[in-house]
Parts: C-alpha cells; sequence; structure tokens
C-alpha cells in the first residue's frame, strides 16, 4: 500500500479505513501476515498486522529505479489513450510525466484528469514496486512546457525524416533527460521548429510509424535498454 508520511507514527502505520478495508477484506490479511508500505518517494517498508494495527518491521532497501531521470513530454491522445502511457511509462520507470496540449490534440482534459493519472501511475508504481511514484504535472500548451524547460538533454521523436534513432544519441552519462512524443496527427511544422530552436534534438524511434501510445513505451524501453544494462 502507497501511505502519506504523515501515516508513520514511530513504529506503527495509522492506515486510513480504506486501506484496512483493502488489507483485511480484500487481501483478506489477518493478524501475523505481512505487507509492503511504501511512501512513493524513495522509502519502503516491510510492515506486520496485528489487531488491525500496522507494526513497522523494518526499512526496506529498494533497487527498481533507473539511473536516469527520464521526463515525458506527451502531447495528449485522443480517447483515455493517457491512461494506458501513464500505466506503461510507470511501470517501465519513468520519473515525470507532462501532458501538453499541442496544436493537434482533440483532447480538452477535464480538471479531475489529473487526479486519475496520478491514481493510475501510484497503482502502476505499487505492481511494479517502483520506489517513487512519478509526477504527473498539469497539462499546459506545448509552446509554455518547451519555455518552462529547464533540463538540459532534450530530445523530440518525430516519425518522419531522417533523424538519427533514439539509441544513437542519448548520452550513457546523462543524468536527467526530456523526451517529447506528439499526438495521433504528429507534430505540426511549428512545434517541430520551435522545440529545434529549443534545443530539443530530434530522434527516430525506427522505421515504422508508432501509435502515439507505442511510442513512449518504445522509447522508454529503449533509454532503460542502454542505461540499465
Ligand atoms: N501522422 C503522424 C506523422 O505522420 O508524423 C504520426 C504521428 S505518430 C502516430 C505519434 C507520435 O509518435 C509522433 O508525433 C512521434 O512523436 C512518435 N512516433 C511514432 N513513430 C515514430 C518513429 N518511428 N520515430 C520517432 N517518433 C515516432
Amino acid at each position: 500500500i502507497t501511505i502519506h508520511p504523515s501515516q508513520l507514527q514511530e513504529t506503527f502505520i495509522i492506515l486510513t479505513p480504506k486501506q484496512k478495508h483493502y488489507l483485511l477484506r480484500v487481501l483478506r490479511l489477518g493478524d501475523g501476515d505481512k505487507f509492503i508500505a511504501m511512501d512513493g518517494m524513495g522509502k519502503w517498508w516491510l510492515a506486520q498486522l496485528t489487531a488491525e494495527i500496522a507494526q513497522v518491521l523494518e526499512l526496506l532497501e529498494v533497487k527498481t529505479e533507473l539511473p536516469i531521470s527520464i521526463t515525458l513530454m506527451m502531447a495528449l491522445p485522443k480517447g483515455n489513450g493517457f491512461d494506458d502511457i501513464v500505466r506503461y511509462c510507470t511501470e517501465l520507470g519513468v520519473t515525470c510525466i507532462a501532458p501538453v496540449i499541442s496544436d493537434r490534440t482533440l483532447l480538452k482534459p477535464s480538471p479531475q484528469k489529473l487526479e486519475r493519472w496520478q491514481r493510475i501511475a501510484t497503482e502502476a508504481a505499487e505492481q511494479s514496486e517502483r520506489a517513487f511514484v512519478p509526477t504527473i504535472l498539469e497539462p499546459v500548451t506545448f509552446k509554455t512546457a518547451i519555455n518552462e524547460c529547464q533540463i538540459n538533454h532534450r530530445y523530440i521523436c518525430e516519425a518522419r525524416g531522417e533523424y538519427p534513432h533514439l539509441t544513437k544519441v542519448i548520452n550513457h552519462s546523462s543524468s536527467e533527460i526530456i523526451i517529447a512524443i506528439g499526438p495521433e496527427g504528429g507534430w505540426s511544422d511549428s512545434e517541430l521548429e520551435i522545440a529545434i530552436k529549443s534545443e530539443f534534438q530530434p530522434v527516430s524511434l525506427g522505421r515504422r510509424i508508432l501509435r502515439a501510445v507505442t511510442a513512449p513505451v518504445v522509447a522508454l524501453s529503449l533509454i532503460a535498454a542502454i542505461c540499465e544494462v
């Protein structure tokens, strides 16, 4: 389960009614059963249920994070495609996801979406035993996101054109990168131009055109393969 740091009191975890329900009714844990609690900010604890109270047994070492911080700047795709992107990219080790409204974005996100995406990220981080839950930023326009970008190593995926393959340009020693991926209709010419002016290097993910939902999964997998092995 994921807990808020304030729930940790000395050697006990104060469980919320929802967490109690999940542990006792859904997982059917009882007295003496152990479970893992994480704070989503790097810490994991082994805990044990005793008379519906959770006692902390030990702080665990978690080694599931990538050695590189990856921010995915993702143009919002149509339908519920972004839910899948958040889920899969969290499993693959993304650090931060910045949803952007691009010239060809069809979907205008409702205010409840951010909460939903953060919940999906938390569940996926638990499932993948991540130490950190990725941060999902408020959606902004692509141009605002580009102007506010503070990360030095910048890449933009472009499906057409003769650009170098992502695996040829990623710097193994970078500690932090940002990678931008377009919507179903791709980036507009002016977006690509602005990105290049802002020092985003255009890259290819291969010769086939990937769906907007598939492209970030491929990009994250390639980066993980380069940096993790
Ligand atoms: N209709 C668009 C076009 O012709 O450019 C295709 C857009 S593709 C479905 C959605 C996004 O995924 C693209 O904007 C790009 O960021 C990324 N993408 C898909 N395939 C790619 C590839 N082979 N190389 C680099 N980026 C790719």
